[in-house]
């Protein structure tokens, strides 16, 4: 299956064409939006953003701005261009009054150009709150800017040169400062501002709120940060990338036949509105299925899912039908739904990048978030690699992890549904079982299109059968007949009544 993909940002959603199976297919989708006013951003402020063309929030945004509105020191990894201007901003705008005519705001800047970009973006961006912003910097006369200090303004934005010169003459009052700025700090220390830094910090009162924005996170931008800030959070952001500092990441290593336990296990524990992935749709439906069976509120979702029923899928989501959302990474991709309480990973990604994109799922908008991964054995090694692609350490849980036997009710059901199938079932030409080999009757056949490879597939199903483990396959138009060793046959039909294929349940027998 290829995917090409056509980002439409304006319009907050992606145009992708499947070519699938010898067709081209369409869906278009709907981006992850959260608004400003979902961030808590004022009317006044949000007009704003709308006459400047924004539509809605970058990720950094997203993630930073509920942190500071709580009044939270913080450092960001942020370069230019991920809108940490309109970041800072934002929670300036919202945290000091206008009009007071005192500095209440002063972000820091290494050059003479930013200031000017970063006032006139403050400039904008309070066009109906009536903030009042002066860039001050060196290399031109000081007594224009000291004319205009004067006058009054609720933000400064100045490079530390000019502002410890305007400090020293006594034109600077920093006194009432209640919000700090350092923006692009990895350069400012570059420049050898450090010492001009720590003094005008020091002119600025203690109970303050620090934030502090770096487009490198080195040691010495932490220490600053360590220095300055009381218990400031951490956000790494980069162009297109999660956010995850508000995850707490863990890891369980079981066998295979334990994964649904542990994935139960969690669930009870957490009770939690969670995502759980898996690596392919036929396992999607399998989880999904076994889920409900144990009264989950669980929905699957995945490419082959029907667009009516996703909508449903998702809508139950959101308010709450469907508490756990079993999905593939595709089919997860550009969802609109709110940051999850648990993201759990049922199967191991494929690479660190799809890891960070789907844990970044939880732990967004300055909620809180928790991820698992249910790593075997042989897996369990990546956990290396992951620590280093996220820069955050992933904790072994320590959990233990409860059986739940599977519920008796629904086998028996099973059992009488069988029976009833094979009661109206045609005669059909086979081999039947003899000695240790078992033959299997499947209730798919070539006018459901379904090929031999299909048929190992859901024959292995969630067994620990190999492909050379399924023997002889004899394909009709309605039923397929396939060989296994008798001892395996037993797990094959349970494994096999708990599919579908295409929406169409699979009904299994031994012959
Ligand atoms: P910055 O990272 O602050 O240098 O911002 C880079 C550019 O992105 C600036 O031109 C901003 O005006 C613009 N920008 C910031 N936030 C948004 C947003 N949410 N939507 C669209 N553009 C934005």
């Amino acid at each position: 299956m290829r995917t090409f993909k056509y980002p439409e940002r304006n319009h907050g959603s992606e145009i992708e064409f499947v070519f699938f199976r010898g067709v081209f297919h369409f869906t278009q989708r709907v981006n992850i939006v959260t608004t400003f006013t979902e961030l808590q951003i004022s009317n006044e402020i949000v007009r704003a953003m709308k006459d400047m063309g924004w539509e809605e929030p970058t990720p950094v945004q997203i993630a930073a701005i509920p942190v500071g509105l709580k009044g939270a020191d913080m450092y960001a990894q942020a370069q230019t261009g991920t809108g940490k201007t309109g970041t800072y901003g934002s929670i300036i705008l919202e945290r000091v009054m206008p009009g007071t005519r005192d500095v209440s705001a002063l972000v820091l800047v290494p050059t003479r150009e930013l200031a000017n970009q970063v006032s006139q973006e403050l400039d904008k961006l309070s066009r109906y709150t009536g903030h009042r912003c002066l860039p001050i910097y060196g290399g031109v006369g000081i007594e224009p800017q000291i004319a205009k200090l004067r006058r009054g303004t609720d933000i400064v934005v100045a490079t530390p040169g000019r502002a410890k010169d305007l400090i020293n003459r006594s034109d600077l009052d920093l006194s009432k400062v209640s919000v700090v700025v350092l923006d692009e700090a990895d350069r400012m220390l570059d420049m050898g501002f450090a010492r001009d830094l720590n003094f005008i910090l020091s002119k600025v009162p203690k109970r303050r709120q620090s934030l502090l924005f770096s487009a490198t996170m080195s040691p010495e931008i932490r220490e600053l940060a360590m220095r300055q800030m009381v218990r400031p959070k951490e956000i790494l952001v980069s162009r297109d990338e999660p956010v995850l500092d508000l995850t707490s990441q863990y890891y369980i290593v079981t066998e295979k036949e334990n994964k649904r336990d542990a994935l139960y296990t969690l669930l009870d524990r957490y009770e939690p509105k969670a995502i759980v992935f898996c690596h392919t749709r036929h396992k999607v439906d399998q989880v999904a299925k076994k889920m409900k069976r144990h009264n989950y509120l669980a929905g699957a979702i995945h490419g082959d899912v029907a667009q009516n029923k996703r909508e449903k899928v998702l809508q139950g989501f959101k308010d709450g039908s469907i508490r756990v959302l079993v999905a593939t990474d595709v089919a997860a991709r550009g969802l609109d739904i709110d940051s999850v309480d648990l993201v759990i990973n049922f199967d191991a990604p494929n690479d660190p990048d799809t890891y960070v994109h789907r844990i970044g799922r939880t732990g967004r908008a300055g909620k809180e978030g928790m991820s698992v991964s249910i790593f075997l054995p042989e897996e369990h090694k990546m956990v290396r690699d992951l620590e280093r692609r996220t820069g955050k350490p992933i904790e072994k849980m320590d959990i233990e992890i409860l059986h739940k036997p599977e519920p008796e009710v629904k086998k028996l059901e099973e059992v009488r549904m069988s029976v009833l199938a094979s009661a109206e079932r045609p005669k059909a030409k086979r081999s039947g079982s003899q000695g240790n080999v078992a033959s299997i009757e499947i209730n798919l056949g070539n006018t459901d299109r379904i090929g031999k490879g299909e048929i190992v597939r859901l024959v292995r199903g969630d067994t620990d059968l190999v492909s050379r483990d399924v023997g002889k396959i004899t394909m009709g138009d309605r039923y397929t007949y396939v060989e296994v060793f008798r001892k395996d046959a037993e797990k094959v039909i349970v494994s096999l009544c708990d599919q579908s294929f295409r929406g169409k349940a699979v009904r299994a027998r031994v012959v």
